[in-house]
């Protein structure tokens, strides 16, 4: 928890939020219980919750009325350092624009983020770094923004999801040279370690892999396995020296067993999952973590003949569509679901639509939260840190209108986010 501890140095350091402060609640869930707690005021000192009280006869110094309080969602597959755009302004970027140009942008996606009360994001995935430089500048409270654990540059194989010189000329990718494991592309065991370390020496705090081709790369399938046995396990063994859990991005059933054997930590997307990949999660106890918003994205702008490029557009219409009826397998199978959208595949901010996916594809309100805060923070080994508002964990909480467990679309319409005891978003 490197930012919180930063943050909560600098708080102390100009006292914006380090004198004790009360957070009056109409009601605020309880989200192990599964119970809304009425009328109660928290208590935050130094960015940390200390105690939850029967609201008294004083008012609190922020006064929420009857609005419902919940813990900060967590979002567990996001790019904060890009959003979707059509095919030929994608293209042009990639030819006019450098990293920073990216970096500038990405200020105002992180603050949308944490607007929409999303208080924790995994990032997973950015060029040069920049989600990593994108954190410290949070961390630090230069900018407003989530708390991020990010997984710096995201490892493929030549070719594979994750290849950015998919696509390129031969003249510019020659220009270029072959992107390295430094630069996230890897092949074999050798490489696969060196890129695990590399993403430990770039700062990055869990790993993500592309085990299978992917909706939006510059390739022909969305679903071939990418990785092999041998280099599954070599990552598998170098991220547990180094302490990182393994995110894997894969379509492609055959991916996800392969990646599920090697005993990684999530499989993202799992479009394609069967009854034996069902079985394999269970057995490994891996999450799945869904993304059904960026699936229900590409799967309607794959309509227009002009936004994806003409190798992308088939893959979004056939892969996108698929998404959520996945998701509702997995969940009435009993998979441990975190909560994550692909968010920047699709625009920053609308992240909460995911929980009205989830709800409407039969998991219930209190679950599809759970799987936001509980299930998310033990994804990212924070449990007792975040995903609760409980004594001693990140004061880290969101306010709504009316009773989000009865219309779970009012998550998308959040009036308050304290982030480590910080105010964000206040209601009008
Ligand atoms: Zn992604």
């Amino acid at each position: 928890m490197r930012g919180v501890s930063v943050l909560g140095l600098l708080v102390v350091l100009n006292g914006a939020a380090a004198a004790s402060q009360t957070v009056d609640c109409g009601r605020l869930l309880d989200v192990k219980a599964g119970v809304w707690r009425e009328r109660v005021t928290v208590t935050v000192d130094n960015g940390v919750v200390v105690s939850i009280a029967p609201t008294g006869a004083a008012r609190g110094d922020v006064d929420l009325g009857a609005r419902s309080c919940l813990p900060g969602f967590i979002d567990m597959h996001v790019h904060l350092t890009d959003e979707t755009q059509k095919q030929a302004d994608a293209l042009r970027a990639a030819l006019t624009q450098d990293p920073a140009d990216l970096a500038y942008r990405s200020v105002a996606y992180a603050e949308r983020t944490l607007k929409a009360g999303f208080t924790t994001v995994r990032d997973l995935g950015a060029p040069d770094g920049l989600n990593i430089s994108l954190k410290r500048a949070i961390a630090s409270g230069a900018i407003p923004g989530p708390r991020m654990y990010t997984a710096g540059t995201m490892i493929a194989t030549t070719g594979g999801h994750g290849d950015h010189s998919n696509g390129l000329s031969r003249a510019l990718g020659k220009a270029k040279g072959a992107p390295t494991p430094y630069e996230g592309v890897i092949n074999g065991a050798d490489d696969a370690r060196e890129a695990v370390r590399a993403r430990y020496k770039e700062g990055a705090d869990l790993v993500k892999i592309t085990a299978t081709g992917g909706v939006l790369s510059q390739a022909a399938s969305g679903q071939n396995s990418q990785f092999t046995d041998e280099e599954l396990r070599a990552i598998a063994a170098t991220a547990k020296d180094y302490g990182f859990r393994v995110a894997v991005h894969a379509h492609g059933v055959e991916g996800i067993k392969r990646a599920l054997r090697a005993g990684l930590d999530s499989i993202e997307h799992g479009t394609y999952m069967d009854d034996e990949a069902i079985a394999l999660f269970k057995k490994s106890g891996a999450y799945y973590v869904p993304t059904i918003s960026a699936g229900k994205y590409v799967g309607e702008k794959s309509r227009d003949a002009d936004y994806y490029s003409p190798l992308v557009r088939p893959k979004a219409a056939a892969i996108g569509p698929l998404i959520q009826a996945t998701f509702a397998k997995a969940y009435k199978a009993g998979v441990k679901i975190a909560f994550g959208t692909d968010a920047g595949v699709f625009p920053h901010g609308d992240n909460a639509r995911e929980f009205a996916y989830m709800v409407e594809a039969g998991m219930p309100a209190l679950e599809a939260i759970r799987s936001a805060t509980l299930t998310a923070a033990e994804l990212l080994n924070q449990s007792g840190r975040l995903g609760a508002v409980e004594p001693g964990y990140a004061a880290d909480i969101v306010a709504v209108d009316g009773d989000p467990l009865k219309d779970i679309t009012l998550l998308q319409q959040v009036k308050f986010v304290m982030k480590d005891g910080v105010v964000y978003k206040q209601p009008r």
